[in-house]
């Protein structure tokens, strides 16, 4: 039978150095408290059977908004005067119904991957504590006045990680023998004589205490995927032939526009410009000026590729759907879709081109021009 595991977060700190504002603990990262995103990590994994967070007494409001709606959470409890206390007031706390196994966490590592958890559950096979870190690979100089002074053997050095993992009752024991304040948890199991193993940690379980670490993390959070939409409408006129994402296709009219009216691509540019909100293909080319008089439509096309790529962003797909009655789509699909993957320099896999009729409704079912609608997906890199 698999042992009953609780987490503790101490979030009681001021978290001052991570610059002005809230605590560091519930400051927004991608628009989500620091807090519930070291929740959800934990509570990922499955076999976390419930989390007791330590607060402090000021911040009971910012708690209950960062955890509206998350399940399996105790009640909070204070903090003490120091970590070791506010350890301790969590502890006691969980003994009301003790877990085997206690992971004691810093609120301000919201990217714990689940891999140590199941690390340190495997390590607790053979030691009463275990604890995530990482051996030192650069070098290391002792420095002063902002000068080196001499190299550091790091032989041996790693950096530590949390969770730091126990066996609850001996950690709490180890709490009630302490007779000073130990820096953190395994600090205090080895002055207790207690064996505590090391697994690898994970570069990715950084802890959040600069602004620097605060920018990278919303970097990191920040996963921007646009779609943007266009539509276009050409009228027929004398011809005979349309072009159509780029394609000539014989038909009994031609399509009026200032440029060669491509209303399929025109189409596709705009979902390009409205999904960067960069306005759309009239303000880019105004129909006022001479020269995009009869222009081939895919200078406005590369021109919205070329913006994509200026604003960092990847076309992850295209959907256009033309509307017509005549001429039909349906054998010239493929090869439109090949244009558009041509010109914007992605999978054709990623390129849709689709036709419908509108049922000899409207302007479209009465023949008198095409319309057409499309989807662009963009993903910041
Ligand atoms: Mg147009």
């Amino acid at each position: 039978m698999s042992k009953k595991i609780s987490a503790l977060i101490v979030a009681a700190g001021r978290g001052t150095r991570a610059g002005a504002g809230l605590p560091k603990q519930y400051r927004p990262l991608g628009g989500v408290p620091v807090l519930r995103h070291t929740l959800q990590a934990l509570l990922a994994h499955d076999a976390v059977r419930d989390i007791q967070v330590v607060i402090h007494p000021d911040d009971v409001p910012l708690y209950d908004a960062a955890t509206a709606g998350l399940s399996r959470l105790r009640p909070p409890v204070f903090g003490g005067k120091n970590r070791s206390e506010s350890v301790l007031n969590g502890l006691e706390a969980l003994a009301n119904d003790a877990p085997e196994i206690v992971l004691i966490h810093d609120a301000a590592r919201p990217f714990l991957p689940p891999e140590i958890i199941d690390s340190l559950l495997l390590a607790l096979g053979d030691a009463p504590g275990a604890l995530p870190a990482l051996q030192v690979v650069d070098a290391l100089w002792h420095g002063e006045d902002g000068a080196a002074k001499a190299p550091r053997n790091r032989e041996g050095l790693h950096r530590a990680q949390t969770p730091q993992a126990f066996d609850f009752a001996t950690i709490l024991k180890a709490h009630h023998s302490a007779t000073a304040p130990a820096d953190d948890d395994v600090a205090l199991a080895i002055q207790q004589g207690l064996n505590v193993a090391i697994v690898e940690g994970d570069e990715r379980n950084y802890k959040l205490t600069t602004p620097q670490d605060f920018a990278r993390a919303e970097r990191e959070t920040m996963i921007d995927i646009r779609t943007g939409n266009g539509f276009d409408v050409h009228a027929f006129t004398e011809g005979n032939a349309v072009i159509l994402c780029g394609l000539k296709i014989p038909h009994t009219h031609a399509l009026l526009g200032h440029s060669d009216a491509d209303v399929a691509m025109h189409t596709i540019t705009d979902a390009l410009f409205g999904a960067l909100a960069e306005g759309d293909i009239g303000q880019w080319f105004p129909p006022s000026e001479a020269e995009w008089k009869g222009a081939a439509s895919d200078i406005f096309l590369l021109k919205a590729v070329e913006r994509v790529a200026a604003r960092g962003f990847a076309i992850t797909h295209i959907d256009c759907t033309i509307i017509c009655e005549a001429p039909k789509i349906g054998p010239h699909a493929a090869a439109m879709r090949a244009e558009i993957a041509r010109l914007t320099g992605i999978d054709l896999d990623r390129v849709s081109v689709k036709a419908t009729t509108s049922e000899k409704l409207g302007f479209t079912g009465r023949g008198e021009g095409i319309a057409a609608m499309a989807t662009a997906t963009l993903v910041k890199l």
